[in-house]
């Protein structure tokens, strides 16, 4: 078997490439609007009440309607998922790998059309949207790999007489829930870290992204997911989501998504139900509010670089996403100040089916509306010198918006915006410019763009975050190079894409014999 390595990003200075990517969109715009059912068992179940999916930068423009499932077809799916886990648990992990790998193969394949898929479903402009296929087709490959690897257990300390193993079992039915915001890679990837270890899978995502996830289902059909392992059961997450967290045949849940939503999950899987036998465990991603630290000796122009790609790429809709920026120094703040705020103007909003466009729409309505309210709140607390207009005549655009001199406790510094909108804030040492990164209830990701070792010697000991970055900006983690997960209300720092993840989903058994 080769090495695992990351999937390359694709060149689109290359002309072929640029035609696919042409091609595919024409594609997907014939096939929009289409009805897509629910898969129980294999089984395709279509309901009368529908999800319907949006292009949020063409607000009256159906990508496709969804069934919606409903608590009785969410027990339905449950029944199914806890008797196939029965034969799925005893599958060769061997066998197992080889359905990801195989699944790896038709997302490479069908790559320029899924990404087609996220332009229209979630906004996302090229470079984006292959970036998240890229990422998926990662997770199947070192996930697949990681099972081979950890399958035989591990070695233990033996006696004469005495022949000891260790090894890992599967747990159970696993609840997904995922978000709309990296709606190819973080719903494959956690779907396919619970189903390769041995699970069965009931799959709830997002309700504005869920025609790419029922793409992913038909791909994992074709590589050979036997029926039942993955259920897709989209729904509302208050109905279904609840319904499945408290059901006492969930074993385990693993959510990504918002800081409210995973701490409720939190509390309401500790909470034991009749009939259940275990205490749940709960993996749980949740928000940022990530911080670039940009140090007085620093390349100024590498930090606002950086800024502005961690800032702005995908509308400031990542977890990742660089939301504040503190800078050291009078001088150097002045200096970073105009450089970002020349990059930020030059940046083009618009469709993001033209290739040029860097920054698409928000997600939805609600995004819309939260984003816009916290531009105006900003205008409060900062001064503002890039962007600060929003318009959802057609779609829900939102300028890339920069505030200055924030103080680091205003709330566009504290609060979770999750859209394109950045504070700055000047520091008047190192040590002071960390304590302010460190002043949230957060701990995702930080980058520090300096070229003081010692500065950030102490940046590696005290930044306190799942993923710090030095001269470079703080998104764009690498499965297997990066693993990703945060400290603090960021999560439970499960550590995604790294040499541990797997085995949060599955539990550890001692068999001790004497000969
Ligand atoms: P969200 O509103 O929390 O939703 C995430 C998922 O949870 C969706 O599938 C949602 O379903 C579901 N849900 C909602 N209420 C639920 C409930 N009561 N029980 C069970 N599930 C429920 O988050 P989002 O807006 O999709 O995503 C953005 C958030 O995700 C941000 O905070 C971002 O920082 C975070 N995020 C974190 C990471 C990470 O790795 N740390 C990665 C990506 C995103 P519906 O869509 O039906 O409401």
């Amino acid at each position: 078997m080769i090495p695992y390595k990351s999937e390359p990003l694709t060149d689109f200075t290359i002309e072929a490439n640029r035609q696919a990517y042409l091609e595919a969109l024409k594609k997907v715009e014939s096939e929009l609007g289409q009805d897509y059912p629910l898969i129980i068992g294999g089984e395709r179940v279509t309901t009368e009440q529908k999800i319907t999916s949006y292009n949020p930068a063409n607000k009256t423009e159906v990508v496709g309607t969804v069934s919606k499932a409903n608590q009785e077809l969410a027990e339905k799916a449950m029944q199914v998922a806890d008797s196939t886990f029965n034969t799925w648990k005893k599958v060769d992990p061997v066998v197992r790998a080889e359905v990801l790998f195989k699944a790896a193969a038709i997302v490479r394949r069908r790559k320029y059309e899924l990404c087609a898929w996220l332009t229209k479903e979630a906004g996302k402009p090229w470079a984006q949207a292959d970036g998240d296929i890229a990422e998926g087709i990662d997770f199947l490959e070192y996930y697949g790999r990681q099972m081979l690897a950890i399958k035989d257990g591990h070695p233990l300390n033996e006696n004469p007489g005495q022949i000891n193993k260790y090894s890992y079992i599967p747990l159970g039915v696993g609840v997904v829930i995922s978000p709309w915001n990296f709606p190819f890679a973080i719903m494959a990837g956690t779907t396919i870290a619970a189903a390769v270890t041995g699970n069965t899978v009931l799959l709830k995502p997002a309700s504005t992204t869920p025609v790419i996830a029922y793409k992913f289902m038909e791909i994992l059909e074709e590589a050979g997911m036997p029926a039942g392992v993955v259920n897709y059961i989209p729904g509302s997450g208050a109905e279904v989501g609840d319904y499945l967290v408290d059901h006492p045949r969930t074993r385990f849940i693993s959510f990504t998504g918002s800081r409210d939503v995973g701490l409720r999950i939190n509390q309401r899987a500790s909470v034991l139900n009749e009939g259940q036998i275990w205490i749940k465990r709960v993996i749980a991603e949740m928000g940022g509010k990530d911080t670039i630290v940009v140090d007085d000796d620093a390349d100024l122009e590498l930090a606002a670089q950086s800024i502005v790609t961690s800032a702005f790429g995908f509308s400031g809709q990542k977890c990742s996403a660089c939301s504040r920026a503190v800078i050291v120094g009078d001088q150097a703040y002045e200096t970073v100040l105009n450089r970002v705020v020349e990059l930020t103007n030059e940046l083009i909003v618009g469709d993001p089916s033209n290739e040029d466009t860097f920054v698409g729409p928000v997600n939805d309505a609600g995004a819309f509306k939260k984003i816009s309210e916290y531009i105006e709140i900003g205008k409060g607390e900062g001064r503002l010198v890039a962007g600060g207009n929003y318009d959802d005549s057609k779609g829900y655009f939102i300028h890339p918006t920069v505030f200055s001199e924030v103080d680091p406790q205003a709330r566009i510094m504290q609060e979770e915006i999750f859209g394109p909108v950045l504070g700055l804030t000047k520091a008047k040492d190192f040590d002071e410019a960390i304590d302010i990164a460190n002043n949230t209830v957060y701990g995702l990701t930080g980058a520090v763009i300096s070229n003081n070792r010692f500065h950030l010697e102490k940046a590696r000991e005290d930044f306190h975050v799942g993923n710090l970055y030095f001269n470079r900006g703080c998104t764009a983690a690498t499965v297997g190079y990066q693993p990703f997960g945060g400290f603090n209300m960021s999560g439970t720092d499960s550590k995604a894409g790294g040499p541990d993840y797997l085995q949060l989903h599955m539990q550890a058994k001692t068999v001790s014999e004497t000969l």
